[in-house]
C-alpha cells in the first residue's frame, strides 16, 4: 500500500530546506520504487497567518493519518508577541502530544570532512557517529506532584518528582534497543543509579530487555560520566538511551560537537512507529528567504524517516551517501564554509545531492 508523507515546512526557511528535502525524496522514491505519495499541510507562524491558530484540526487529522511527517521549522519574530497559548510553538508540541511522540532520536554525525568545525580536536570527533534516544513525554519533566509551596516556618519549597512507570522505561528501552540493531549493536543505558530509586528501575528493566536482544551489547554509565566521556572520547559510543532529563543536557551537549546546527536531524517517535522528523535548528529568522540556509539537516532527517518509519533503508543510506559525496566535492552553505570557503545557496546545496543520487 501507498505510504502516506505529510509535509509541514513551517516557517522562516522552513520553506525553503524542505523544498530541497523534497525534491531529494522524489529521486528516491521514483529510485529506489518507494510508492510515497506527499501531503502538504500548515504548521506554526503559517497556519496562524491563514487561520488563526497554530494547529490546525486539518493538520492534526493529516498527521495522525500520515505514516511520517517531515518538519521545517516553526516560529519567528512576527508572532512572537501572541499570546503563549497560540504561539507557532504550540503548533510543535500539540502535534508532539497528539501522536504521543516519546522517543526521540537525535544523532550526532560529523563528517570527516567538516571536522574544522567542531571545537574539539579533529582527532577526537572526526567521523563522529552517535544516537541519543531520549524519554521525550516522561520523567522529571512531567512528574507530579510538583510546584512551589510555603512550608510552616514561612520558607518556599520548590519540588519536582522523578518518576518512571515499568512501561515507559521498556517502551524507550525497545527504540533504543532496535536502533542498535540497525548500527553497530551497541547500547549504553545513562542513569544516576548509584543515587536515585528511579534509575535504579530503569538500570534493571535495561538488563531484562538486554535479554530480548541478544545481538546488542548493554552497557551502564552514570549521567555524570557520560558527560564528561563525551567530550573527552566522544566516539566510543554508538546508541546513548537515557531519560528526559539527562537526554536534554547530553544530546545538546552531543550536538554540538559537531559543531554544525545546520547539519543535525531529528526523529521524534511514537509506539507505532509513526515519527515526526526535523532537523534540530530553528526557523533562522535571520537568513529566511536569502536562499543562504543549509538545507542538509532536513535532508538527513528525511533520511532518518525513511530508515525509522518507512522499511527504505536502502534509500536512507544512499541519501546519507549523497550528502557525504557532495561534501567531498567542496561544496559548503555559508554555515560550513569555514572564513575563508566559498558558498553555495540552498537550491545549489539540495540540487547537488539530488544530482549525485540520481547518477548513481
Ligand atoms: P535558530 O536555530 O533558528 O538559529 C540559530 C542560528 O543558527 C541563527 O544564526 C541561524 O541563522 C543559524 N541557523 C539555523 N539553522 C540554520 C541552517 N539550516 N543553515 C544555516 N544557518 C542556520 O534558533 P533561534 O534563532 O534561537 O530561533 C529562531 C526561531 O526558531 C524562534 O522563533 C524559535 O522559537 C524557533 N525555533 C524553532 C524550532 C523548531 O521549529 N523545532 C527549534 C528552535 C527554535
Amino acid at each position: 500500500m501507498a505510504k502516506q508523507v505529510l509535509i509541514l515546512p513551517g516557517d522562516g526557511i522552513g520553506p525553503e530546506i524542505v523544498a530541497q528535502a523534497r525534491n531529494v525524496l522524489d529521486v528516491v522514491n521514483n529510485k529506489f520504487s518507494l510508492g510515497l505519495t506527499f501531503t502538504e499541510g500548515l504548521v506554526g507562524g503559517a497556519a496562524i497567518d491563514a487561520t488563526g491558530v497554530p494547529l490546525p484540526e486539518e493538520t492534526l487529522a493529516a498527521a495522525k493519518a500520515a505514516d511520517a511527517i517531515l518538519l521545517g521549522a516553526v516560529g519567528g519574530p512576527k508572532w512572537d508577541k501572541l499570546d503563549m497559548a497560540i504561539r507557532p510553538e504550540k503548533g510543535l508540541l500539540g502535534l508532539r502530544s497528539g501522536l504521543e511522540l516519546f522517543a526521540n532520536l537525535r544523532p550526532a554525525i560529523l563528517y570527516p570532512q567538516l571536522a574544522e568545525a567542531s571545537s574539539l580536536r579533529p582527532e577526537v570527533v572526526s567521523g563522529l557517529d552517535i544516537l541519543i534516544v531520549r524519554e521525550l513525554t516522561g520523567g522529571i519533566y512531567f512528574g507530579k506532584p510538583r510546584g512551589v509551596r510555603t512550608l510552616e516556618n514561612g520558607e518556599r519549597e520548590g519540588y519536582n518528582t522523578y518518576v518512571y512507570s515499568e512501561s515507559e522505561i521498556r517502551r524507550i528501552g525497545r527504540v533504543a534497543f532496535e536502533a542498535a540493531q540497525k548500527r553497530n549493536k551497541r547500547l549504553c543505558s545513562v542513569d544516576k543509579a548509584n543515587v536515585l530509586e528511579v534509575t535504579v528501575l530503569w538500570r534493571e528493566v535495561m538488563d531484562e530487555l538486554a535479554k530480548e536482544y541478544p545481538d546488542v551489547e548493554l552497557s551502564h554509565m552514570y549521567v555524570d560520566n557520560a558527560a564528561m566521556q563525551l567530550v573527552r572520547a566522544p566516539k566510543q559510543f554508538d546508541v546513548i538511551v537515557t531519560g528526559n532529563m539527562f537526554g536534554d543536557i547530553l544530546s545538546d551537549e552531543a550536538a554540538m560537537l559537531t559543531g554544525s546546527i545546520g547539519m543535525l536531524p531529528s526523529a521524534s517517535l511514537n509506539a507505532a512507529g509513526k515519527g515526526m522528523y526535523e532537523p534540530c535548528h530553528g526557523s533562522a529568522p535571520d537568513i529566511a528567504g536569502q536562499n543562504m540556509a543549509n538545507p542538509l539537516a532536513t535532508i538527513l532527517s528525511a533520511a532518518m524517516m525513511l530508515r525509522y518509519s518507512l522499511a527504505a533503508e536502502d534509500a536512507a543510506a544512499a541519501i546519507e551517501q549523497a550528502v557525504s559525496d557532495v561534501l567531498d566535492q567542496g561544496l559548503r552553505t555559508r554555515d560550513i564554509a569555514g572564513s575563508s570557503g566559498e558558498s553555495v545557496s540552498t537550491q545549489a546545496m539540495g540540487e547537488a545531492v539530488a544530482r549525485v543520487l540520481a547518477d548513481r
